[in-house]
């Protein structure tokens, strides 16, 4: 489904699931595919996101792919001069302007391979995931294992209290749960706070 080989038309891939499911991982492969392919390649994060390193997009293992920081989504055009490839980590911190910014690299012929979260810690959709989903020709959904049951998991739980949609930089706030965990979770937590 993802070959390499330069497409005709642009295009629109989303990877996208809960926290610890392989996002960046899976997003940093095809990356890495299409470079060997001889495709010019960028990716790109938002700058709040400064985990591990400023200009790097580092996975949970440590997999790590140079990236360019930037705080408005529009911001993405001004490095796309003879790039084949545009890569968008953490695109759930971006502002809803990412949506047009996307379907409009696409159309100028570039493959686009977004990737973020799908649901807030609330199990909530979180925008603007669900409207680059909408128009995607590819979507990914990745897999975590709940750590209550080892079952498939789909939701982010936040085991510490706050009122922010996404902490930054604190997965030692997050597990991966499964359905039915992450719901025990939330009912056991609404009668504690
Ligand atoms: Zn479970």
């Amino acid at each position: 489904m993802f070959l390499e080989p330069k497409a005709d038309n642009g295009r629109i891939e989303v990877i996208t699931g809960s926290m610890f499911s392989g996002k960046t991982e899976e997003l940093l492969r095809r990356i890495k595919r299409a470079k060997i392919a001889g495709q010019k390649c960028v990716l790109y994060k938002p700058i709040v996101d400064n985990r591990y390193h400023k200009t790097a997009v580092v996975s949970h293992d440590k997999n790590t792919l140079e990236s360019i920081a930037v705080k408005n989504p529009e911001e993405i055009f001004n490095w796309i001069d003879g790039i084949d490839i545009i890569g968008i980590d953490e695109a759930q911190f971006f502002n809803v302007a990412l949506v047009e910014v996307v379907r409009r690299l696409a159309n100028m012929g570039k493959r686009i391979i977004v990737a973020g979260l799908d649901m807030d810690y609330m199990g909530k959709p979180f925008a603007p995931m669900p409207e680059i989903m909408a128009i995607a020709e590819y979507v990914s959904k990745t897999n975590a294992i709940c750590v209550v049951c080892g079952k498939l998991a789909s939701h982010s739980f936040r085991t510490a209290k706050s009122d922010k949609q996404v902490s930054l930089g604190a997965e030692n706030a997050y597990e991966a749960r499964c359905r039915k965990c992450f719901n025990k979770g939330m009912s056991n937590q609404a009668n504690l706070f």
